[in-house]
């Protein structure tokens, strides 16, 4: 029996619902899956109720993203209380920081004489968490621009003129933020991150799992990491990171899996 312990739905920047996704899920034979949206737990519920209708375990998951030295990495929270209000609060005011930065990269883009509304922007995203992949989606409507790929490369990729970062934890508070809530904090793919990760530190922090089987990873790559978490004594998770078809990312769902004795680890592992 299998779990893909990491995908996004329409809660983030998937284009499943969570429902569809248990749905999907059931169909291709997964025994278990978590759904891991970016900043957000709203996907968990919806997916835990169909899931109990169709007998799919649903496992509550966050995906956060943190900034360290080498660029971004993401932390994978597992089995996260859902009624932890100081948790919960500090995903508003990541929310309420995404919609700071979209005013200012809209306010940039005028500078350069495209013009973009606001509410149209957060009518795109929808229940998702406000990106600049809503923003370059309204910039093409606009007609400014011929493809979303052409928005990131002239205007809103990082570095280019109307790219604001957004607020981004440290690693080290990312882990701490999910064990306060009950969590088990996993490193996503590790192979994603430029500079080769030395995990001692976030270890130190309380890191509790490594993500080795990703699709970004080889074959070889996640033989390493598996070696890699077996001598540091952490979980070894993996997961398809599927978001839908349409998305860029191009995996399908259960690409990536483990077996659900990792689930039973998990939950021996959350506080
Ligand atoms: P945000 O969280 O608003 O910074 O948006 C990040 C998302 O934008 C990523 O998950 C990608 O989907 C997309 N993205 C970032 N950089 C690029 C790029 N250079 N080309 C295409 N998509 C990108
Ligand atoms: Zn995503
Ligand atoms: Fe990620
Ligand atoms: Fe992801």
């Amino acid at each position: 029996m299998r779990a893909d312990l990491h995908i996004h739905t329409t809660c983030s920047d998937g284009t499943k619902s969570p429902e569809e996704i248990v749905s999907l899920a059931k169909s291709i034979g997964l025994a278990a899956i978590a759904i891991t949206d970016h900043d957000t737990l709203e996907g968990v519920e919806p997916a835990v109720t169909a899931g109990r209708r169709l007998n799919l375990e649903v496992i509550p998951g966050i995906e956060l993203s943190a900034e360290c030295d080498s660029g971004e990495i993401h932390i994978l929270g597992y089995l996260i209380d859902l009624n932890q209000q100081e948790f919960l609060d500090k995903l508003s005011l990541f929310r309420q920081g995404r919609i700071d930065r979209m005013k200012k990269m809209i306010d940039k883009l005028r500078d350069h004489g495209l013009e973009v509304q606001f509410n149209r922007v957060l009518e795109i995203s929808g229940s998702g968490s406000l990106g600049r992949p809503h923003l370059a989606a309204a910039l093409l409507e606009t007609g400014a621009i011929k493809s979303t790929q052409e928005a990131f490369d002239r205007f809103i990729g990082n570095g280019k003129p109307a790219y604001v970062p957004r607020f981004k934890l440290s690693p080290e508070e990312a882990i701490q933020l999910i064990r306060a809530a009950g969590g088990v904090p996993v490193l996503a793919h590790p192979g994603m991150i430029e500079s080769t990760p030395t995990p001692d530190e976030l270890i130190t922090a309380g890191l509790a799992g490594l993500e080795a089987y990703h699709p970004a990873h080889s074959r070889e790559l996640s033989a390493y990491y598996v070696r890699l978490a077996r001598a540091k004594g952490l979980i070894i998770t993996g997961g398809s990171d599927y978001h839908g078809p349409g998305h860029t990312g191009r995996c399908r769902l259960g690409s990536d899996t483990v077996p659900c004795e990792v689930v039973s680890d998990l939950r021996k592992y959350a506080p």
